[in-house]
C-alpha cells in the first residue's frame, strides 16, 4: 500500500511529547484562506517554481513534452498547470534547482523503516511520530496501517486533523493513535464555509465522537478579523468545555504569513496579504477568555 506524502521532518519538538518525526500527507478537503502550506492541499504531485533561482536558461522549456512552460516578459518562466502532467522532466533538466516536484509516493514499510531510524531518540525523549498534512484522513487506510506498525513497536503516535472526514475514516486511524490534535476554525457554520470552503457540522460532530475515545488538544489558528472575535473564541471554548476529561487544552496559534512564498511558487494568489499577525496583548486576552470557560489554554503549539 502506498501513500502520497509531502515531507518528513525529523527532530521536531512541537506537535506532541518528546522528540518527534512529523509526516506531512498530501491532500486536504479544506481551502482555508490563510493556509500556510498550500502545496499540501492537492492530493496529487505539483511543481514549485523558485523564481529567485531561475537564470532563464530555457532548458525546461525545451524539455517539457507537453509544452506547458513558456518564457514570460520578465525573462522568467510560467507554467500552465492545466497542461502540466507533473512528469518531472523539467525538474531533472533545470541546472539551478529552480523547479521542484512535491508529492512522493511511499509504501507503509518504507515510511516505517524511515521513521525507525529515529527510534532511539523516541525512546530517550518519550517522543514518537505525528502525522499531519494536508489531512491524514484523506489517506486513512495508509495512515492507519502505518500507525498500526508504530503502535506494535510502542512508538507514541499522534495525528493532526481538520476533522472533516467520514467518521469511519477518522475512527479507523484513531484505533492506533495516542494523541489527537483537532483543528477548529470557526463555530459559525456559514462563516466556516466562507473561510474554508466547507461548513462545520461534520467537523464538530467528529470532535465530539473523537473526544470519547482519545485524549485531544484543540487548535485554533487565530486569524485577525476572520475568527479572532471574543464571541467566536468564547463559543469555541464553551464547545471544548463540553468534550469532557479527554480534552487536554486549547492551543491558540497566532496567524503568520510564512506561506506567502509558497503561493508564489505555485503560481497562486494569496488572499490575505494585508492581514497582519495578532498582537501579543490580543493573544493574551483571548487565552484568558478560554480559561474563563474552565479550559486550559496556551499560546502557540
Ligand atoms: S512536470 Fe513535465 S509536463 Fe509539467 S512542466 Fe515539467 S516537464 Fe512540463
Ligand atoms: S531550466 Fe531552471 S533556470 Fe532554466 S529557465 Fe527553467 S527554471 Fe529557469
Amino acid at each position: 500500500m502506498k501513500g502520497l506524502i509531502y515531507d518528513i521532518q525529523r527532530f521536531a519538538i512541537h506537535d506532541g511529547p518528546g522528540i518527534r518525526t512529523l509526516i506531512y500527507m498530501k491532500g486536504c478537503p479544506l481551502r482555508c484562506l490563510w493556509c500556510s502550506s498550500p502545496h499540501t492541499q492537492k492530493k496529487s504531485p505539483e511543481i514549485l517554481y523558485l523564481e529567485s533561482n531561475c537564470k532563464g536558461c530555457l532548458s525546461c522549456v525545451e524539455a517539457c513534452p507537453e509544452k506547458a512552460i513558456k518564457l514570460s516578459d520578465n525573462e522568467k518562466i510560467t507554467i500552465d498547470r492545466n497542461i502540466c502532467n507533473t512528469c518531472g522532466q523539467c525538474v531533472e533538466t533545470c541546472p539551478n534547482d529552480a523547479l521542484r516536484l512535491v508529492g512522493k509516493q511511499i509504501t507503509v514499510e518504507e515510511l516505517f523503516q524511515d521513521v525507525m531510524k529515529d527510534n532511539p531518540f523516541y525512546r530517550r525523549s518519550k517522543g514518537g511520530v505525528t502525522v499531519g498534512g494536508g489531512e491524514p484522513t484523506m489517506q486513512h487506510e495508509f495512515v492507519a496501517n502505518f500507525l498500526k506498525k508504530c503502535k506494535e513497536t510502542y512508538i507514541h503516535a499522534a495525528i493532526e486533523t481538520c476533522g472533516y472526514a467520514k467518521w469511519e475514516s477518522l475512527e479507523n486511524i484513531l484505533d492506533y493513535v495516542d494523541l489527537l490534535y483537532f483543528d477548529i476554525k470557526h463555530m459559525d457554520s456559514n462563516i466556516h464555509k466562507k473561510i474554508t470552503g466547507i461548513s462545520n457540522e461534520i467537523i464538530l460532530e467528529n470532535a465530539r465522537k473523537a473526544s470519547k475515545l482519545k485524549p485531544l488538544i484543540i487548535r485554533i489558528p487565530l486569524i485577525p478579523d476572520i475568527n479572532d472575535s471574543e464571541e467566536n473564541i468564547l463559543k469555541t471554548a464553551g464547545f471544548a468545555a463540553e468534550l469532557g476529561e479527554n480534552l487536554l487544552w486549547i492551543e491558540l496559534l497566532p496567524y503568520h504569513k510564512f506561506g506567502i512564498v509558497t503561493y508564489e511558487q505555485l503560481g497562486r494568489e494569496y488572499e490575505l496579504k494585508d492581514v497582519e499577525p495578532p498582537s501579543e496583548e490580543h493573544m493574551k486576552k483571548l487565552k484568558a477568555l478560554v480559561e474563563s470557560c474552565g479550559v486550559k489554554a496556551q499560546i502557540g503549539g
